[in-house]
């Protein structure tokens, strides 16, 4: 099993208000950041880390 120490862990978060959802990645450093986006496309709402009890990764 290979590991690169650039492969940051993946996570899906999902808007408050209007409930789409994003992939995000986890920084090493444990901070999520949504991928290609910075904030939900309605403008509203925070973005939660929705629990996933299996990987996302295929
Ligand atoms: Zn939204």
């Amino acid at each position: 099993m290979s590991k690169h120490e650039d492969e940051a862990q993946k996570t899906v978060v999902a808007c408050a208000e209007c409930g789409d959802m994003y992939v995000a990645r986890i920084s090493p450093d444990g901070s999520i950041r949504p991928v290609g986006i910075v904030n939900c496309t309605c403008g509203e709402g925070d973005l939660n880390q929705v629990r996933n009890e299996h990987s996302i990764e295929q």
